[in-house]
């Protein structure tokens, strides 16, 4: 068994956890973070891609729109990498309640959220495919965040301040004694080894799973309802800024630009188990309606990939357990000494991506009080790795990048333009890594053919250059097809049915890889 000792160990890799162990570690403390998978797999990495205003709570949770306000400044500032700037409208559409935009402009006063109400023909000017039908329009601050580069530029962060981060790595338990947790133990699910982990102190940033992670420690059940969302990614950017319906948060009323696609969502439903979150085929319908509204014609387009991730909300006594829409999205520190007699444990839930910062130096301010020490939380100040510059990302920078090396470099991947040399050069720093490690970080197979062109020439590459062997870039090529599936199936209609009937023509007529020889060790993950 591997043996470590640290001051501190954070569970989970999301974007909270991510954010705990760059704090923690910034504070000076030793550190670990364990995940079970890769970072950013949980809710993270399937979260609607917005970098909140503040706008969209402005009326129904006014403390979420105050933090969205300053967290948005904060992180386009020192995570400028993973953030384009897009701006954004707040629509009222057919039907709507046009005084609803009144009650925004005061809301928006009152909480500090930058908002002006701008004519209907700007909006459509800026935004022509909009409904010509709205009667107001209202811009906002809005952005969109890649949450996985959010998450790395964390990491990096924290490991350059001396924290260790065990991906696939999968805890097991919490040890404790005499009333004080002493140790975490973990599985490290690619080698099968133990992992025993000495410490004075738990963060437990384990989202959805946080109650979970609570039990191991012998914890009285912490409460954490799982709020199950779809998304559907739509062909193209349909629209350049985000575009919300000017009303109530209420299902599939934001569209997002995101890289090259769009996404429409989201629902939310109570749901028990945070790892089977099943998309209905009512509530992709639902998806596709509620864009109709926003821009007619919606349903045209090609929808690309659904997937579904899963809010950790906390209870609120306010509100039945199963309407997990009008939970609030507010953070909150579980205090395990007070709650259940259990010293050296924390845990955090609720939140937002976008107050994901906020969310860990409240928890690194909570652990450090019980520690009776004080040091100064600095994450607003310094900018992670990558983000020095201060510059947000632009949707046309990969398009720059091949205008410099198009004469030299392949391209893999036309619909992200991915080059031959991206590829190699992660494979070559992560020989332990699966296709869809590769795809967070380089969006392969996240474009239009999802995965049909780009996927088998990764694999042929990938072999070719000797950084695998045969049976394990067949197996890693089945686990990523099988993968690209799960958020296929549930939205096959109209011309996505043409583009798999094709995927499917090179997959298994032409290449035959269903037969592919089955590798006699386990590459799923
Ligand atoms: C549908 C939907 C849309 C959303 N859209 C937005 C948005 O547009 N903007 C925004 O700001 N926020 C959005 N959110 C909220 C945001 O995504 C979440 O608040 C945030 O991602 C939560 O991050 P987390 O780190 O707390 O949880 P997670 O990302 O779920 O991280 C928890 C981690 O714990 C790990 N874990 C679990 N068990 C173990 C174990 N035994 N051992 C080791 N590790 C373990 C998991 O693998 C996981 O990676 C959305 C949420 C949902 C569900």
């Amino acid at each position: 068994m591997r043996k470590l000792a640290v001051d501190v160990v954070v569970i989970g890799g999301g974007s909270t956890g991510a954010g705990v162990v760059r704090d923690v570690a910034m504070r000076g403390f030793s550190t670990v973070l364990v995940e079970r998978a890769d970072l950013g797999q949980g809710t993270t990495g399937r979260f609607h891609g917005l970098l909140h205003s503040g706008g969209r709570y402005v009326v129904s949770d006014p403390e979420s729109a105050r933090e969205c306000a300053s967290e948005n400044e904060i992180l386009t500032r020192i995570q400028a990498s993973a953030i384009e700037s897009t701006g954004g409208y707040f629509v009222t559409c057919p039907g709507d309640d046009p005084t609803f935009a009144d009650k925004f402009l005061a809301g928006a006063a009152d909480t500090g959220v930058w908002a002006r109400e701008v004519s209907v023909a700007e909006a459509l000017r800026n935004e022509p495919r909009l409904n010509p039908g709205i009667s107001r329009a209202i811009e906002v601050r809005d952005g969109t965040v890649d949450g996985w580069k959010l998450v790395w530029g964390a990491a990096n962060s924290a490991r350059n301040y001396g924290a260790q981060i065990l991906t696939y790595h999968r805890v097991t338990k919490i040890e404790t004694e005499a009333g004080k947790v002493t140790a975490v133990r973990c599985t490290n699910l690619r080698s099968g080894d133990e992992v025993l982990i000495e410490c004075d102190f738990v963060l437990n940033c384990a989202g959805p799973w946080a109650g979970q992670i609570a039990a191991m420690a012998g914890a009285h059940p912490v409460e954490v309802v799982p709020g199950r969302g779809i998304m559907i990614a739509m062909n193209h950017r349909l629209v350049n800024r985000v575009i919300n319906r000017c009303i109530y948060p209420a299902d599939g009323d934001i569209l997002v630009p995101a890289h090259t696609v769009s996404i429409i969502g989201t629902t939310d439903v109570k749901v028990d188990d945070p790892d089977n979150l099943a998309i209905e085929a009512g509530e992709v319908q639902q998806m596709l309606d509620a864009g109709e509204v926003l821009i007619p014609g919606f349903r045209n387009s090609r929808a690309l990939h659904a997937w579904a991730g899963a809010r950790p909300l906390i209870k609120d006594d306010r509100v039945a357990a199963s309407d997990t829409r009008h939970m609030s999205r507010g953070m909150a520190v579980i205090d395990h000494t007070t709650r259940d007699g259990l010293d050296g444990m924390l845990t955090i839930g609720g939140g937002k991506l976008t107050t994901y910062r906020l969310m860990a130096e409240h928890i690194v301010d909570a652990m450090c009080e019980k520690r009776g020490e004080h040091r100064d939380c600095r994450t607003a100040a310094e900018p992670v790795p990558g983000s020095e510059s201060g510059r947000t990302h632009l949707v046309s920078d990969r398009l720059h990048d091949r205008e410099h090396d198009r004469f030299d470099e392949q391209i893999i991947c036309e619909c992200e333009l991915m080059s031959r040399k991206m590829f190699t050069d992660a494979l070559a720093s992560q020989p332990a890594g699966s296709f869809d490690d590769l795809r967070r970080q380089l969006r392969l197979g996240m474009g239009p053919c999802q995965g049909g062109f780009c996927s088998v020439r990764a694999t042929g590459i990938a072999l070719d250059a000797g950084h695998l062997d045969s049976e394990r870039a067949n197996g890693l090529l089945r686990l990523f097809l099988k993968n690209r599936w799960i958020g296929l199936w549930p939205i096959l209609y109209g011309d996505q049915v043409r583009q798999t009937a094709l995927d499917n023509w090179i997959f298994q007529g032409t290449l035959d890889i269903e037969h592919l020889p089955q590798p006699t060790s386990e590459v799923a993950l």
